[in-house]
């Protein structure tokens, strides 16, 4: 199977390198995509040896192309390129591997052309799950989520007449616990230090805040087709049973292993059939007990405002990622109190009124307003 890794060089990339080096035969790594890390997509191709690289964040270089020749690859250049990739006639799979909206129109474009896509880009369901879902209907392209909450849900879940709600468990992050008087001084290496899982910086502070839950309540809705009512988030600080799928005989499924995001993309990658992820076997006997907890929306105010968002359908997800993404920046760089960051994303829902998300055009201006009102909102706080 042809596969074009789009984000090749992180950490969804990473896992899904490792996981297709282990099936050599079954897999072909055909495009490895990057935004700016030259030297890292360098030595991918050199270790894998596509067929296309691209570099999307960097302008036409003849003097680059031809050192990735040496390795054999076609080196291509801007965000063209991605989607020129997504939808190529040799492609057979696309990881939807790219963080935050930058991910939407490649993805939305190996939707349209009928890929077998692994969605691990969740921001740009929650942007465009209509257009997404929609487009995937037209074109007969199958989404296999690699999230591993909505991995686990896929893995879990039958018939929907007979759910009665999905529940997504949350580990909580690294400040589950931390007394609230101490999140206005948090540092962005303290909340990038999950607990369970090694993962980009942004999705790390989305954990952090419980924003990474919001979002995926958002791309459970869509991917699922079921009601915001009936999307359910539960605390599990082991983050080893991955989530549940309860019906209507009173029934609960779960599915459960060790954290390690190679674990779904392998289910993704080879379904309907199993392969080694080189995951290490589930010992519970060793973990002993598990634990559940109700989320603390005082602690997390991010979750409730994924919920709002998501009631208000139309563009308000689109705003509430675009505020996000912006807040998380501000964040990292060291200009937003973690604290800052649910204020940021309200007052951006507030100010950019929801409006209808029918195509590509509106959720874009949506996202553009919301970057626009977040900004202003992150240097009158920084004033
Ligand atoms: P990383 O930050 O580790 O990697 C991001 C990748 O996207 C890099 O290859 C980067 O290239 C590329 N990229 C960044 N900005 C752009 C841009 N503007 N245009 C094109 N490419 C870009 O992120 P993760 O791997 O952690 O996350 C990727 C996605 O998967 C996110 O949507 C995240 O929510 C989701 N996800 C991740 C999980 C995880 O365990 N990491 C778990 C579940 C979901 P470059 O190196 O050149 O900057
Ligand atoms: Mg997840």
């Amino acid at each position: 199977m042809n596969l074009a890794i789009l984000g090749a060089t992180g950490s969804i990339g990473a896992s899904t390198l490792d996981v297709v080096g282990r099936h050599p035969g079954r897999y072909r790594v055909f495009a490895l995509t990057a935004n700016g890390s030259v030297e890292q997509l360098a030595e991918l191709c050199r270790r894998h040896r596509p067929r296309y690289a691209v570099l999307s964040g960097v302008a036409e270089n003849r003097d680059l192309a031809r050192r990735f020749r040496e390795f054999d690859a076609e080196l291509l250049f801007g965000a063209q390129a991605l989607e020129a990739i997504a939808r190529h006639p040799e492609t057979e799979a696309v990881m939807a591997g790219i963080v935050g909206a930058a991910g939407l129109a490649s993805t939305l474009a190996a939707v349209r052309a009928g890929k077998r896509v692994l969605l691990a880009n969740k921001e740009a369901l929650v942007m465009a799950g209509p257009l997404m879902m929609r487009a995937a209907r037209e074109s007969g392209a199958r989404i296999l989520p690699v999230d591993s909450e909505h991995n686990a849900v896929f893995q879990c879940f039958s018939d929907k007449k007979f759910v009665r709600k999905i529940v997504l468990t949350a580990s909580g992050g690294p400040f589950r616990a931390a007394p609230l008087e101490a999140l206005a001084s948090v540092t962005p290496e303290q909340a990038c230090a999950h607990p369970n899982w090694s993962m980009g910086r942004k999705i790390s502070v989305d954990s952090a805040t419980m924003m990474n839950k919001g979002l995926e309540v958002i791309e459970a809705r869509w991917l699922f087709d079921l009601a915001a009512e009936r999307i359910e988030v539960l605390v599990h600080p082991q983050s080893i049973v991955h989530s549940l799928v309860e019906y209507a005989d009173g029934s609960v499924l779960a599915q459960l292993s060790n954290p390690d995001m190679r674990v779904p993309i392998a289910h993704a990658l080879a379904y309907p059939e199993r392969v080694d992820s080189g995951a290490q076997a589930l010992d519970l006997a060793s973990i002993r007990s598990l634990s559940f907890e109700k989320p603390d929306l005082a602690r997390f105010p991010c979750l409730a405002l994924a919920y709002a968002a998501l009631r208000a359908g139309g563009t308000a997800p689109a705003v509430l990622n675009a505020a996000n993404e912006i807040a998380v920046e501000a964040f990292l760089a060291g200009r937003l109190a973690f604290t800052g960051i649910a204020g940021v994303i309200a007052d951006a829902l507030a100010a950019v009124p929801a409006g209808p998300a029918e195509d590509l055009a509106q959720v874009m201006e949506a996202d553009a307003r919301a970057r626009r009102e977040a900004n202003k909102r992150v240097m009158a706080l920084a004033a």
